[in-house]
């Protein structure tokens, strides 16, 4: 079968043709229909060799939804040619927060070699995909694999930031959204759809600050030194009740706390480097600060709920596979309009 594959520290992924990989007991071979590009892989890829424990070679695509294919001896409440999406986060099972569907948050995973599709075990990006276990399938019930695939992780991780702050989006309050990309663009619509708060977002070009508006910011900044004031004024002086920070470099790390608001939320997801510092003086009264990874079982289930009665969609631009590497230049460019999706 065709995979993409990042082979080579420092090189860009290609397109290389491998064996189709053949069920184990209790696993599940997906025909995938639709793979999503996340500015994650980007950061994997730019790991120096020293710091890089992913292996290699590395079959990308952590966002995988696809119809089964082949079914693993034992594996029950699944047929063949169901349309299902993947749950990436894959924990054991079997440990307190896993037992919660946090498989995110799994306390075995590190020990027992446990690593989510496309960051440590094969992943989407390929015509097949091979999933360990049946419990990391959700099923489509409808949705559209193209359009829903990067609800996996685009939609997952932001309303998993987003659900724990609900209390503080309360009607006249400020919701503040750093990078409309990817990941940002379906934050400022599930704020919107779950709360009352007014949204304001920041990203560094015209077009973004345009795409933040069409998608439902109600104002939209460029991330500039100017950024804190601007938001400043626009909050009446008091700054935002949560801030999500879609970038998570230096600069924007120091919007985020710049802006927060007595009592605020402050939470970082974007993996650039950045860190906000908190104890007393540093932070307005009382604010918290928190770095999420990804989302529950469960809340993937409500994410796709949301998604089926209309409440969140996902801008997509489509590659096929040949033209994987090409989806990947394009996210290093900062040129696309939502997420990127491969079609096998
Ligand atoms: P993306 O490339 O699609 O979007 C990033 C957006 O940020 C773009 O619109 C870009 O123009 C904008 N941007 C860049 N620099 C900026 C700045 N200084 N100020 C404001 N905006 C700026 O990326 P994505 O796939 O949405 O991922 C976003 C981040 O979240 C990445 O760091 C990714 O690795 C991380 N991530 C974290 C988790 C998690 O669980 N914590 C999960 C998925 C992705
Ligand atoms: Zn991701
Ligand atoms: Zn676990």
């Amino acid at each position: 079968m065709k995979a993409l594959q990042y082979k080579e520290i420092g090189q860009p992924p290609v397109l290389v043709e491998i064996p189709t990989p053949e069920p184990g007991p209790g696993q599940v071979l997906l025909k995938v229909t639709a793979a999503g590009v996340c500015h994650s892989d980007e950061f994997v890829m730019s790991l120096p060799e020293d710091q890089y424990d992913y292996g290699l070679p590395l079959t990308l695509g952590h966002e995988g939804a696809g119809v089964v294919h082949r079914l693993g001896e034992g594996v029950e409440h699944l047929a063949v040619g169901d349309p299902v999406m993947v749950y990436g986060p894959w924990g054991c099972g079997r440990c307190r927060n896993c037992a919660q569907g946090k498989e995110n948050y799994c306390t075995n995973a590190a020990a027992e070699g446990i690593r989510p599709p496309g960051l440590g075990a094969p992943g989407a990006i390929a015509e097949y995909m091979l999933v360990d276990d049946a419990r990391h399938l959700v099923p489509l019930g409808g949705l559209d694999p193209v359009e829903n695939v990067s609800l996996s992780d685009a939609g997952l991780t932001p309303y998993h930031a987003i659900k724990q702050s609900l209390p503080k989006l309360h009607a006249g309050s400020y919701a503040v959204v750093i990078g409309a990309g990817g990941l940002g663009h379906v934050g400022i619509r599930m704020i919107r759809q779950l709360s009352g708060a007014t949204v304001i977002a920041l990203d560094v070009t015209e077009e973004k600050l345009d795409f933040a508006r069409e998608v439902g910011a109600h104002h939209a900044v460029l991330s500039d030194e100017h950024a804190v004031d601007a938001v400043r004024e626009l909050t009446g002086g008091l700054g935002a009740d949560a801030v999500f920070d879609f970038v998570g470099a230096p600069p924007t790390t120091k919007i985020a706390a710049g802006v927060a608001a007595v009592e605020a939320d402050v939470t970082i997801v974007g993996i650039g480097g950045g860190a906000v510092q908190a104890g007393f003086g540093t932070l307005p009264f009382d604010a918290a600060v928190r770095a999420p990874y990804w989302g529950s079982r469960s809340e993937l289930i409500e994410v796709l709920d949301m998604a089926r009665r209309g409440q969140v969609s996902v801008e997509v631009e489509t590659f096929t596979l040949d033209e994987a590497p090409k989806a990947y230049e394009r996210l290093h460019e900062g040129t696309l309009r939502g997420r990127a999706v491969i079609v096998p």
